[in-house]
């Protein structure tokens, strides 16, 4: 751990995101998790396992990237294979989190991605949001689906158990994970009525195009 501020700094906000999606019921109890990359890149904080909202930044358990290692006086959360399989796949990428969220597990329960209804589905940077393949939490077979998902999208949908969202800090994995909650449940109100009609690939580069111009703009 490279920088032991840099590091006190990312297990704060870590659990500040916590306790928000818990206040807001994006979470219940010790069922979701969160993960951030450590400040020297070598491994991640984790939630704890069976821990809620309750949780501490001294709470937090690390483990290297490889799995191989772990500190802390908790057992890291048990779907924490998923986390690291992520942060291997991107690299790119600083934190991740994930809900039982319900508008996104009620749609995962169907078996259904999240496609290109609405324009704001780009915000997970493709044309959609993909279905990872039931697999039985903490196995490799889940964490093969979690990454290869996460490859090409910063959300996905796991089936018959809930939602993942990936960003470059937690600030933006929040952000991601927010508005893909939110479209799930407009998603499945338009499903209610009729299967909705789809953007083109066509359109949905136009979004891509005018949300990577709009980061620049923001730069500025
Ligand atoms: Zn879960």
């Amino acid at each position: 751990m490279s920088d032991p501020r840099d590091d006190a700094a990312r297990r704060a906000a870590l659990v500040a995101v916590v306790r928000r999606l818990d206040a807001r019921g994006l979470n219940r109890g010790s069922t979701g998790n969160a993960s951030v990359r450590d400040a020297s890149g070598q491994g991640m904080w984790i939630t704890p396992t069976g821990m809620g909202a309750e949780v501490e930044p001294d709470d937090l358990a690390w483990l290297s990237l490889d799995g191989a290692t772990a500190r802390g006086r908790w057992q890291p959360s048990s779907e924490a294979p998923f986390h690291l399989a992520a942060y291997r796949a991107r690299p790119d990428r600083g934190a991740l989190l994930h809900t039982h969220s319900p508008h996104a597990t009620a749609l995962a329960c169907l078996q259904r991605e999240l496609p290109p209804f609405h324009y704001m589905v780009a915000v997970a940077g493709a044309d959609r949001v993909p279905l990872v393949p039931y697999h039985l939490f903490g196995t490799e077979a889940l964490s093969q689906g979690v990454a290869a998902a996460l490859a090409g999208s910063d959300a996905a949908l796991l089936a018959h158990h809930g939602l993942v969202a990936i960003g470059a800090t937690i600030g933006r994995a929040e952000h991601v994970l927010d508005e893909i909650e939110a479209l799930c449940g407009i998603y499945l109100q338009a499903l209610a009525v009729a299967e909705p009609p789809l953007l083109t690939p066509a359109q949905m580069a136009e979004v891509h195009a005018r949300f990577r111009g709009y980061g620049r703009a923001q730069r500025a």
